[in-house]
């Protein structure tokens, strides 16, 4: 009697139990497989009801592929002979749909160990097999971005778990340049050398209005450089539910700080370098002179470092002058000029100094503007030696200067090279040269455009070019009429 009482007392605290393991089916068969018992993580896994499935062959919770490969009763099978039975497939809940299930079968026997069934514990997987193919996906995405980036780098999920991080990231911000920040929470890894609050705090407002396109900005303290601000760029890398994001750091004060810097250095260093060579640009002309008696192979290598020279001398001018402009230094010396007439001077200096293409100016409308004339000559001889320059199978080059009464114009045409449409981006830029022209041996630096587009704007004008790879190219100017 005692021994019923704790039997059913076992009974009922053991179906207790099954019953709350809300994501398991537990169910038990007879011997032959006809289902016993269910439990309500059955009901709820399998969408059968007790009293419809109680009686039923568990042939049914298999798909039909199973079945006819008789894999239900093999796997009762293996399970009476090795102890248990457990295997990863698909199962079919109450209307056909599948599931991906793991599943454990384990033989019953009674006291007499007479074999009387089966027990059954089953377990969609198919949401746990999902988060671990998107945690995969996720850690790979994390993994290829932070090998892309050397800047200071961190990727993280909506709960500030660190998903990856870039080695700046990692020696700039975290206490002991954390080496295994992965998986670790962000604020328990970065250093008070940030303005943690703040950073919290922004971080939030990103999060709750999904501001991921709004950059802010965030305090850091540098042992050796002491507080600044860091511009932070937060960027949605995968939507939610499975929302990653990263956070880029980007130092604007070193960036500033630094052009500067670059930008004395250079216009100081090529003040000073500017002296020395014109003396020894004066000195080699002086040799020239008196070389007349000199083999042909010694006035050869006077001439040619005669040309360098020239070519160093250019270069340091272009330099000087782009300093000068974006430190704000170039005074210009502004007149009414007639764009005619300088056109006319300096392709008639060109005419004189090389032969293999005839300038050859197609409009001439009379046209003054008001004008630095050293400065705007410098354009036109950029824009006409280029011409020359990329184009060294064409003979000819054309030149147009049309006037309105609001503005006056000069375009240069060339048959050339031209720019591909990839490269076309570049060419204003500082030290920009398109890199079909840096595999060809022609000779430049790339600071005569980026020189001529801040002349022309300084005067109020506009510049451009239209150009199509290997056909050749046309660049213009246009000054306000005076
Ligand atoms: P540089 O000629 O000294 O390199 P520029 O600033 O004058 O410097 O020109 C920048 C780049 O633009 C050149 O290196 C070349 O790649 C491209 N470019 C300029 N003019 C032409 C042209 N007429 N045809 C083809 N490419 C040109």
């Amino acid at each position: 009697m005692k021994d019923g009482i704790n039997d059913n007392l076992s009974r009922e605290i053991s179906d207790l139990v099954i019953d709350s393991l809300a994501d398991y089916a537990i169910f038990t068969t007879d011997e032959e497989g006809n289902i016993t018992t269910w439990s309500s993580g059955a009901e709820r896994v399998l969408y059968y009801k007790r009293e419809e499935i109680l009686g039923k062959s568990v042939d049914l919770l298999y798909t039909p592929e199973d079945r006819a490969l008789l894999v239900p009763s093999i796997e009762l099978g293996v399970a009476l002979r090795e102890g248990k039975a457990i295997d990863e497939r698909f199962h079919r809940k109450k209307g056909g749909d599948k599931f991906w299930a793991s599943g454990f079968v384990f033989p019953m026997f009674d006291k007499e160990n007479q074999h009387i069934g089966f027990t059954k514990i089953m377990r969609n997987i198919s949401e746990i097999e999902q988060a671990e193919i998107n945690l995969k996906e996720e850690s790979a995405l994390a993994q290829t971005i932070v090998q892309s980036y050397s800047e200071p780098l961190v990727i993280l999920n909506s709960n500030l778990k660190v998903i990856n991080a870039t080695s700046s990231f990692l020696k700039l911000f975290t206490r002991d340049k954390a080496t295994t920040a992965i998986g670790k929470q962000l604020f328990d890894i970065i250093d008070a050398g940030l303005n943690v609050a703040q950073l919290r705090s922004l971080i939030d407002v990103t999060l709750k209005s999904h501001a991921f396109h709004s950059n802010f900005d965030v305090e850091f303290n540098h042992p050796q450089t002491g507080t600044r601000l860091l511009k932070v760029k937060p960027r949605r890398l995968y939507q939610p539910p499975n929302l990653m994001f990263s956070l880029e750091f980007e130092d604007w004060a070193d960036n500033i700080a630094l052009n500067e810097e670059r930008d004395v250095f250079i216009s100081v260093a090529s003040h000073e370098i500017k002296t020395p060579i014109s003396v020894i640009k004066a000195y080699v002309q002086i040799l020239q002179r008196e070389l007349t008696e000199a083999k042909p192979i010694v006035k050869k290598a006077v001439g040619r470092i005669e040309e360098q020279i020239s070519n160093m001398g250019a270069l340091i001018s272009a330099l000087l002058d782009t300093t000068r402009i974006t430190t704000g230094n170039l005074v210009l010396n502004q007149e009414a000029i007639n764009l005619c007439s300088l056109v006319n001077e300096i392709t008639a200096s060109f005419r004189m100094t090389q032969s293999s293409h005839k300038i050859i100016i197609n409009k001439e409308e009379n046209g003054v503007v008001y004008a630095d004339k050293v400065q705007i000559g410098g354009v036109i001889t950029n824009l006409l030696s280029n011409a020359v320059k990329y184009s060294p199978n064409a003979d000819r080059v054309f030149v147009n200067i049309e006037a309105d009464d609001n503005r006056v114009s000069v375009s240069i045409q060339d048959f050339g090279l031209g720019i591909s449409k990839s490269e076309q981006h570049q060419i204003f830029q500082r030290f920009g040269r398109t890199k079909s022209i840096k595999k060809t041996n022609i000779p430049g630096h790339g600071l005569g455009l980026h020189l001529s587009k801040e002349i022309i704007e300084l005067h109020g004008g506009d510049i451009g070019y239209s150009s199509a790879h290997g056909k050749g190219s046309i660049f213009y100017f246009s000054l306000p009429s005076y």
